[in-house]
């Protein structure tokens, strides 16, 4: 096997899958929950070694081991779908892309040791690994969550490419002439080896970039957050109340400061961990009586702030009013029966007024209803009016 010149500028394109593949084993090592990295590396190593191998092999020798190439090809799609599904939490259909990989096998074999046909085995092989790659794509499509717009491009691109390594052969036969004589030296593994160096370029940038975007999101999400309740921490909650109180149109707003009645006694006589069980059920309480764009925040130990907008105070003190109904009936936590109880104040927030003052005003309510012997509910007599 002597390797010629041109046959040395082919490897530049196996070359840089695999340095592609160092890249995602790095990251992954960094971040070893996302196992979707690994897969992809898997995945292009696979791949990136078969072309390289299928480079620098002569004429003579193409057909003979065109099964062993197939096979990293193949392992290399299935590698690639398993990233694919990890990412996803889908099935890569293991099963049936052994079936699949196993008669692409065959039919390689077969045309290449017992009948000749290089056109048949380029065919087959497309065929056979574009299906073994888009075995998770309808799974994902079906997913219900919302997706970030970098996670549908990935997505897309990756259907495309599915398509796209099904019908290559096909496409790049009906061009011209593709001197399949001299594989290696044909324009069909030109294009073979560039769009799949190209491809693996723009899907692991993908990748990596969603990757990033997940842990960034995910971060900025637990730093808005109260781990326990998960409902907004403080700091989120005044950032996203002052946008919110400027807007005009989502005037009139009201907002409700409660306080969990005598919650320190739960704590005494339970446990603490039974303190949490109550925080966390009120917290789901509240979110469920609450609409999508009215806010809902954990302001301190059993404190909590409520946000509702196109909301005026008659309105509000029935959502409260629910709430409180909900927690007091609920009285598992308190396995007693006193029932779980929770104060309020509900004042109005005036366009562009301010968020501070506002709160104030509905601790001073809420104090007031503690002072008056705790659950109820005190509303701003002003605003009332
Ligand atoms: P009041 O009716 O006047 O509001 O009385 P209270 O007992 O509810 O209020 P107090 O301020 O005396 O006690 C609040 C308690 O909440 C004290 C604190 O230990 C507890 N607490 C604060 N944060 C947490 C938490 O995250 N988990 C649990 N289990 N308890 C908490
Ligand atoms: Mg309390
Ligand atoms: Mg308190």
């Amino acid at each position: 096997m002597t390797i010629t010149n041109p046959q040395a500028y082919l490897l530049v394109a196996p070359s840089a899958i695999m340095m592609l593949s160092l890249a995602l084993f790095t990251a992954w090592h960094f971040k070893r929950d996302q196992r979707y990295l690994l897969f992809l590396g898997c995945s292009l190593a696979c791949t990136g070694l078969s072309l390289a191998f299928q480079t620098v092999l002569d004429r003579s020798q193409i057909a003979t081991w065109s099964t062993v190439s197939g096979l990293g090809y193949l392992f290399g799609a299935w590698f690639g779908a398993c990233a694919l599904a990890n990412k996803y939490g889908v099935s890569s259909h293991p099963r049936l892309s052994f079936a699949i990989g196993l008669t692409t096998l065959a039919i390689l074999a077969y045309f290449s040791l017992v009948e000749e046909d290089l056109v048949l085995r380029i065919h087959t092989l497309g065929i056979g690994l574009g299906f073994i790659q888009i075995l998770p794509a309808p799974a994902i499509f079906k997913l219900p969550r919302k997706r970030e717009r970098l996670e549908v491009v990935l997505y897309w691109t990756y259907v495309m490419f599915c398509i796209y390594t099904m019908l290559r052969p096909a496409i790049v036969l009906a061009i011209g002439n593709p001197e399949l004589n001299n594989f290696v030296l044909s324009k069909f593994w030109v294009v073979t080896t560039i769009g799949s160096m190209t491809f693996s370029m723009f899907f692991t940038f993908l990748l990596l970039a969603c990757s990033v975007q997940g842990t960034v999101s995910k971060l900025s999400d637990e730093r808005d957050h109260d781990p326990l309740t998960e409902l907004l921490n403080r700091r989120a909650f005044h950032e996203a109340a002052e946008s919110l109180i400027n807007d005009r149109r989502l005037q009139p707003i009201s907002l409700a400061v409660g306080d969990i009645d005598h919650f320190k006694y739960i704590n005494d006589r339970w446990g603490h961990e039974r303190g949490d069980q109550v925080l966390k059920k009120v917290s789901l309480t509240m979110r469920s009586q609450v609409r999508d764009q009215d806010l809902v925040a954990r302001y301190g130990g059993e404190e909590f702030v409520l946000l509702l907008v196109n909301t005026d105070i008659k309105r509000a003190e029935e959502i409260v009013a629910r709430i409180r109904e909900q927690v007091r009936s609920a009285n598992d936590a308190m396995q007693e029966d006193k029932p779980l109880t929770i104060s309020f104040g509900i004042t109005a927030v005036p366009l562009s007024g301010s968020l501070s003052a506002a709160i104030d005003q509905g601790d001073k309510l809420l104090y007031q209803a503690k002072g008056a012997g705790r659950d109820r509910i005190c509303t701003d007599p002003v605003a009332d009016l």
